[in-house]
């Protein structure tokens, strides 16, 4: 007798155990195979965990165990799901992470895949019929069917779509050809003409050399854009190949990577490409081609990070410091690089982690040798990075006469591309024309019922829109509280610039790139491809435009307000503008001579400072000490415990009881630091109010069981939940 235990799709955690069942039926189940159970009266998905031999009967079994044992309904695949190292990757990261591991499985696999019921009627395998010869001899056989047959005989095998009904009809009746079925791919890729590898110049050669002959097993590749860093992941990703290995790389929105996934389809033959806008069927082919064993590379954005590849040889993290390799928006709450640190006990691969501005994290790892620090100095064209002038919009005198959001000097430098014939690119990191709309006469700010932030004014559909929660209304003429119609629109957002810019220069031809507008329609290629073949003379957006992009007529890139993103009350808030502000200016002159103008009414911070000058160094300099100052990482590790709930009073309670809890627990433990309770920056989400206390340590193996503890302790509250989030990207 066998006894199945199960995990079921439910991601709830205290659903997060094994349910046991039978099956009767004379068909073998495989380990890690997804099947349909009886489950609270309805059927669920599951994944078959372990299976177990037991020498009682049924009835014997269920008497000792005293509980009611149903039996599998029905079994879905023939093979398990995952291989040993991802099933067991799985279970690490739902220990590492606090996830339930169901949750893992949903990030691993494709939608076809996924052990959810709804995945049942997800693409499944697709066929193409083709037609063989299994006769050659013509007699018998009219001019049209002797045609055919030759046809078909010359080009081995030709698809039956493609051959005249009738006439092959009578050919399978006479026995001449025969049907056959081949697994169809529907992922599409456009002809790439392969190119040759080019030759390295001083610095890429020592790169590759260092990464192919060293001993460490992480290289930190440090250049700007242009640098050349990509050329030094294929030759070194060839390498690899040649020694019959696997090669995983990591991009950080595989939108906006469209020129690396090309180049590495000039050079390499077997490539698949993952990331979840592929349709499904397209995710379905590529991960089916892969566990195969068809490829040798692997492109694909954060989930790419569980590609079932064997034999991997390296994993490439382009623009490591991107915050779109941490998952937050769903479970499991997992970083790609932690990821792939588990993967690489497994498979002994070097990673390489490319970027122009590495996360404090990894730079400071980098100089204390725990990973091998590679510089690429020189842009490859030699061209100088652009001139960048600082406004201060604190002087009025600054500020143009045309626009109270643009200085005269910014002005002016448009004007003068649109007389060249050169384009410009301004950023504004905030979409909707305001941020906040308000009466005049009483004060009152329009604000979400759910979340009770300022509702942002969208001028393309007249609404006001949370930028949280999505709750939208009508736009209002009147004051809902004392009914003036003085109604004010504070700030700005993309929209508002826009506006601005047309009047301003109603002759030029503007694009606008943010979140609204790829959201609605996929526009964002559209766009892009207009801008890049000179079709519109200036481009506003958000940090979409500041990343990847390389357009050769940009000779101007306008920063409107430089400040936005330091209020913000995270750790990482410095970090993040230098990133952004060092990667706009970045878009100018990368063909020709550029420029850039930054509007900040902070231009003695040190953040606006060493990101116009483009000097990473020295912003890292200031920003660790300001780390450590504060005890934030990479000085610790952090963990973030949001508690939330429809009631105020239970959070803070909650809360409040959590942090007791927690100060026993680590009573005498040296290196822990319980920070909070304190209000989250959004203090209400989506109707539920949010509290957080953060976690510092030194030691993970120290917290962990007790935050195992503090999950079960809290597991008996009822209308609170309590999120665990290991190593936030942000803490706010
Ligand atoms: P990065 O990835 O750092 O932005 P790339 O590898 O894309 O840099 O290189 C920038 C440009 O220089 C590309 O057009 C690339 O083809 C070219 N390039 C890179 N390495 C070489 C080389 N060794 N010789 C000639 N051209 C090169
Ligand atoms: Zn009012
Ligand atoms: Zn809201």
């Amino acid at each position: 007798m066998k006894v199945y235990e199960v995990l079921i799709e439910y991601t709830s955690s205290n659903l997060d155990r094994l349910f046991s069942y039978f099956y009767e039926k004379d068909d073998p189940i495989q380990l890690l195979s997804r099947v349909i159970v009886p489950f609270n009266n309805k059927l669920v998905c599951g994944v078959v965990i372990n299976i177990n031999q037991v020498n009682e009967t049924k009835e014997e079994y269920i008497k000792k165990t005293g509980f009611e044992i149903k039996n599998i309904s029905s079994v879905i695949d023939k093979e398990p799901l995952l291989n040993e190292e991802l099933a067991n990757l799985s279970l690490e990261i739902a220990n590492y992470y606090f996830a339930p591991r169901i949750s893992v499985f949903f990030s691993m696999l494709p939608p076809s895949l996924k052990p959810k019921l709804s995945s049942q009627n997800k693409p499944k395998i697709a066929y193409e019929s083709f037609v063989k010869v299994i006769d050659n001899n013509i007699d018998n056989l009219t001019k049209k069917q002797i045609d055919l047959l030759n046809k078909i005989s010359t080009q081995q095998t030709i698809k039956k779509s493609e051959c005249p009904t009738s006439i092959l009809s009578s050919l399978i009746q006479k026995n001449k050809v025969e049907i056959f079925k081949k697994e169809k791919n529907r992922m599409f890729f456009e002809t790439i003409e392969k190119t040759e590898k080019l030759t390295l110049n001083e610095e890429q050669k020592e790169c590759f050399d260092k990464i192919l002959n060293g001993t460490k097993d992480t290289y930190l590749l440090e250049g700007v854009t242009g640098s050349g860093k990509t050329e030094v992941y294929l030759q070194v990703a060839e390498e690899i190949i040649k020694k019959q290995k696997t090669v995983l790389m990591l991009v950080p929105e595989i939108s906006l990577s469209y020129l690396m996934v090309k180049r590495f389809m000039q050079r390499f033959e077997r490539v698949a490409i993952l990331h979840s806008k592929l349709t499904p069927s397209q995710r379905y082919d590529e991960y089916r081609r892969i566990k195969q064993g068809q490829v040798d590379i692997v492109i694909g954005a954060r989930s790419a990070v569980f590609a079932p590849l064997e034999n991997i040889g390296l994993v490439i993290l382009d623009e490591e410091h991107s915050e779109t390799y941490k998952q937050e928006d769903q479970l499991p709450y997992y970083h790609a690089l932690d990821v792939i640190k588990m993967r690489q006990k497994y498979h002994n691969f070097k990673i390489i982690l490319g970027s122009a501005t590495p996360s404090l994290e990894t730079k400071s790892r980098a100089l204390k040798g725990i990973y091998e620090q590679l510089y690429l100095k020189k842009r490859i064209n030699n061209l100088p990075l652009p001139k960048v002038d600082i406004v201060d919009l604190t002087n009025k005198n600054n500020i143009s006469s045309e626009s109270a959001l643009l200085s005269n000097s910014l002005i002016e430098a448009i004007k003068n591309r649109l007389t060249n014939h050169q384009q410009s690119i301004l950023l504004v990191n905030r979409r909707g024309h305001s941020p906040y709309v308000s009466c005049r006469e009483c004060g009152y700010v329009i604000k979400c019922p759910n979340c009770q932030v300022a509702l942002t004014y969208h001028y393309m559909n007249n609404k006001l829109i949370c930028h949280h929660c999505n709750y939208e209304v009508d736009m209002i003429t009147k004051c809902p509280k004392c009914n003036s119609n003085k109604v004010f629109k504070g700030g700005f957002g993309t929209e508002k610039i826009e506006l601005e810019i047309k009047k301003i220069f109603p002759e030029a031809r503007v694009l606008r790139l943010d979140s609204d507008i790829t959201r609605k329609v996929n526009l964002t290629n559209k766009i892009i491809n207009d801008f890049s073949n000179n079709e519109a003379d200036i481009l506003i957006g958000t940090q979409i435009i500041a990343k990847g992009h390389d357009f050769e007529n940009v000779t101007l890139v306008g920063i409107v307000l430089a400040d936005i993103g330091l209020a913000i009350p995270s750790f990482r808030a410095n970090e993040r503008t230098f990133n952004l502000i060092t990667q706009a200016i970045g878009r100018s002159g990368r063909a020709k001579k550029g420029e850039a103008i930054v509007q900040t009414y902070n231009k003695n911070n040190f953040v606006i400072k060493t990101a116009c000058r483009q000097d990473y160094m020295s912003f890292y300099a200031t920003e660790i000490k300001l780390r450590k100052l504060l005890n934030n990482p990479p000085y610790t590790f952090m963990c973030l415990l949001l508690i939330s709930g429809k009631k105020y009073d239970e959070v803070e309670d909650a809360s409040d009881e959590v942090k007791r809890y927690l100060q026993t627990k680590f009573n005498e433990i040296e290196n822990v630091f319980i920070v909070g309770p304190s209000e989250m920056f959004i203090k209400k989400l989506n109707d539920l109010y949010r509290k957080k206390i953060i976690l510092k340590y030194k030691d993970y193996n120290i917290v962990k069981p007790i935050i195992n503890d503090l999950m079960l302790f809290f597991a008996k509250k009822r209308n609170l939940s309590l999120i665990i989030n290991v190593n936030p990207h942000e803490d706010y």
